[in-house]
Formats: C-alpha cells, sequence, structure tokens
C-alpha cells in the first residue's frame, strides 16, 4: 500500500479541500500517515494570504524531502496558483497542482512518475477563466467534531490588500443538491455541527438564478440530523432585515458571526475597497443583537493600513469599544505583491503598527473577558469535542469553549452535553454537567 502525508497552510477552506484530498487518496487504496512519517507522496495544501505564507509554504517542502528523499512531492492550492514558476522552480518539487483540478491529483501523480523526468509536471489553469465550481467530497473527517462544509469558492471583492481573488477566480456556487448530499451522509457518521466555508460565502449563489445563502441556510436546516449550523465569515451588507426575518425560525443557527470588520473608519474602508461604512456594520451589529440578546460577533481588523493615520486609527478602536467583540484577530498590515494596497503611499512605519496593535489586542482582551463573564451562572449545550484525561471540552452555540472535568462518568466524542458555566480563569471556562 503507498503512503500519503499531508500538511495544510491557511484557512478553513483549505483544510475542508485537504479532506476531500485524505479521502480521494483512501479511496484509492492510500495509507494517510503523519506528515513527518516516511511517505510515498507528499501534498501540500499552501497558502499565499501574505509573503510569511509562502515561506511557511517553502519550508514544509523541503521539511517533505528531508523525510524521504524520494518521496513524490504535490504542491497545490493558492500559492501553487500565484507563483508556479517560482514553486516549480524549488529543488524537490515533482507536481504542482494551482486551486482548480486537485481532484485529477493522482492522475497527475501518475503522468509525472510514467514521465521519468526531473522536470516538474505542472498543472496551472487560469483561474480566471474557470466558471465551474470543482465538485470535491468529504465523506469522514479525521480531525474534528464539526464538520466544515465548502459551499462556494471564489470571491469578486477586490479589497485592494487581498490576493485571494488572483488565487480563486470568480465566485462560483457549490450546487445545494451536492451540499445537501454532502451533509446527509455526514449526519448519518454522527456529524451534528456543520461550518459553512468558502472563499467569501456571503456571494453564495450570485451565478445561479434562484438561489442564495439564506436558501441554503433554510434548506440545511431542515435536515433532521444538523443540530448546528454555523456560519464562516460574513460581511455586514447580508445582515439586512430580510435576512433578519428569515433567520429568526432557524434556532439551528448558532448565534455565533464573524464579521469581518477590517478597520472602523470609513476612509480607511474606502482606500481598502471594503464595500460598507462602520454605520452599516454598527446596524448590523444592532439587528443580530436585537434577534440574540447577547450573540458571539468575532472579527478580523488591519492595523496600520497604508495611509492610516492617529486619528483614522483612534476612529477604529472608538468603534471597537462601541460595538463589544466576544473575540478580535488584529493583524498588523503587511504588504502582499501584487496587490494595489502594496504600492500605496504613507505606508506606516513597523513601531506605529507594533503600538496600535497592542492597545488593539488589549482591548479585545478586555472585550473578550466581559463577554464570557456575561454566562457565568447560565446553562448550556455544548458538543464534546476533546477528552484528555478525566476533562472534557467542547464549544457552545455561541463558540465558548468550555472545560468539564468529570471523576467517574465517561462521555463519547461528539455527544450533546447540558452543562451549566461556573466560572473563568482566564484561561479556560469551567463548566458542570446538569
Ligand atoms: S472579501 Fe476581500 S478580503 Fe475576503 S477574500 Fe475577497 S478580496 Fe479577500
Amino acid at each position: 500500500m503507498n503512503k500519503v502525508a499531508f500538511v495544510t497552510l491557511g484557512c478553513k477552506t483549505n483544510q475542508y479541500e485537504t479532506d476531500a484530498l485524505m479521502d480521494l487518496f483512501y479511496k484509492n487504496r492510500y495509507e494517510i500517515v503523519d506528515f513527518d512519517d516516511f511517505a510515498d507522496v507528499y501534498v501540500i495544501n499552501t497558502c499565499t494570504v501574505t509573503n510569511v505564507s509562502d515561506k511557511k509554504s517553502r519550508q514544509m517542502i523541503r521539511r517533505a524531502k528531508k523525510s524521504n528523499p524520494d518521496g513524490t512531492v504535490v504542491v497545490l492550492g493558492c500559492y501553487a496558483q500565484i507563483s508556479p514558476d517560482e514553486v516549480s522552480a524549488i529543488e524537490g518539487v515533482d507536481v504542482v497542482i494551482g486551486t482548480d483540478s486537485r481532484s485529477n491529483v493522482i492522475h497527475y501523480i501518475e503522468q509525472y512518475r510514467a514521465g521519468n523526468t526531473d522536470k516538474p509536471y505542472v498543472v496551472v489553469e487560469d483561474i480566471m477563466k474557470i466558471t465551474n465550481f470543482e465538485e470535491m467530497t468529504v465523506s469522514s473527517i479525521t480531525t474534528h467534531t464539526r464538520a466544515f462544509i465548502k459551499i462556494q469558492e471564489g470571491c469578486n471583492q477586490y479589497c485592494s490588500y487581498c490576493i485571494i481573488p488572483y488565487a480563486r477566480g470568480q465566485v462560483r456556487s457549490r450546487t445545494p443538491e451536492n451540499i445537501l448530499s454532502e451533509i446527509n451522509a455526514l449526519t448519518e457518521k454522527g456529524y451534528m455541527e456543520f461550518v459553512l466555508t468558502g472563499i467569501h460565502i456571503g456571494s453564495y449563489g450570485l451565478d445561479f438564478d434562484d438561489i442564495r445563502l439564506i436558501d441554503l441556510l433554510e434548506r440545511i436546516h431542515a435536515i433532521e440530523g444538523v443540530k448546528r449550523i454555523r456560519l464562516g465569515s460574513i460581511e455586514p451588507r447580508l445582515i439586512n432585515d430580510a435576512f433578519i426575518k428569515r433567520i429568526r425560525p432557524l434556532t439551528k443557527l448558532c448565534d455565533h458571526f464573524h464579521l469581518s470588520l477590517q478597520s472602523g473608519s470609513d476612509t480607511v474602508l474606502k482606500r481598502m475597497n471594503r464595500k460598507y461604512t462602520a454605520n452599516e456594520y454598527f446596524e448590523a451589529v444592532q439587528k443580530l443583537k436585537d434577534l440574540y440578546g447577547s450573540p458571539s460577533i468575532t472579527t478580523d481588523i488591519i492595523v496600520g493600513f497604508p495611509g492610516e493615520s492617529d486619528s483614522e486609527f483612534d476612529e477604529t478602536f472608538a468603534f471597537v469599544e462601541k460595538i463589544g467583540f466576544s473575540e478580535i484577530h488584529v493583524f498588523p498590515f503587511s504588504k502582499r505583491e501584487g496587490t494595489p494596497a502594496a504600492t500605496m503611499k504613507d505606508q506606516v512605519d513597523p513601531s506605529v503598527k507594533k503600538a496600535r496593535s497592542e492597545r488593539l489586542i488589549a482591548l479585545g482582551k478586555k472585550q473578550q473577558l466581559q463577554y464570557i463573564n456575561r454566562f457565568i451562572d447560565e446553562n448550556a449545550e455544548i458538543i464534546i469535542e476533546e477528552r484528555k484525561g478525566n476533562e472534557y471540552s467542547g464549544h457552545t452555540m455561541n463558540y465558548l469553549k468550555l472545560s468539564l472535568v468529570l471523576e467517574g462518568k465517561t462521555l463519547s466524542q461528539g455527544s450533546l452535553q447540558n452543562v451549566k458555566i461556573q466560572s473563568y480563569d482566564g484561561e479556560k471556562i469551567i463548566a458542570t454537567c446538569v
């Protein structure tokens, strides 16, 4: 039996695609081993969101070659799509595939081996010309209790700092039939929580005539075995009155929304080519708060975007104070070659970015604590994800990770458990069974 090893860099969509590739190799009688073990084939699913991601991808290629100098190294994903020449020139790379045609990977490996050459076999299409969603199915998930379901590919937004539209191409949606059939099959295997993922899930259905994200949500919600639906990153304009009216009866939809903010200053948002204002963002959050009471609102913020003045940063800081997030991911702006923002004037000094990041991270921690404290003494339900000795952990609907210490009782992974939240020690949120 041939052995194959995988490593994934980057986002949840990449992780889903690796899961689908694992399925494919498994069905073709490959044994899946750890990335640092000896394998016949190493698959590196790369990311290119920053220059650092490219560097990490190159490190993984070298690591694979170290584990087995004669192994076949396959590099695919966003970095391979954006820089096929650079990737092909790295010593030890054998097969290069972009962000399409990945489901033919085994065929390409065979072609490469049959060619008996040292030159890499390169299959990187012009992604801008691809108009179909590449169907790749996941039938079992090795690493998570919750199942990530890819619903769309590509992005038409062109934020000025982001390389992803060039790596993933235009919006292509997966058919609802394929999404529902994958979810149905996974519920039969015991999965109860589904996270809808993609490159820009708010664009779901733009390339179809008669379906949008909300229609898809309603159809997934109707599946009996589905207990929770979680949305991947969305943008504020999706949250309008019509959307709120239709999600109101969807009780399986988690009250956890990752609403990408990036900046709380309208002038910075404009330079970023984000298609909303801070006020529209505020109103979207208000609608969610009116519906759910205390939903978890998480976000990403870029600090030190080109030209960000002290007063623009102050606007962002004040805006974050006004919203009250449950978690903030702060990213100091990092130039991504090939994007408009990389060549913008007035790049912000690294020491200023650092100081602003630290202020925002501290505010984020304070808000996280305030959010958690609101739930002390409240009852909740978790799905058991992990066990370490007699300690179990799992997430609530609003994405609080709870720890349960049990004596003389065992819980199975993937099961639902009612708990009462007791305390937070700065690291863990402690709960007890009820
Ligand atoms: S919405 Fe903007 S940040 Fe997100 S993938 Fe598209 S271009 Fe990139």
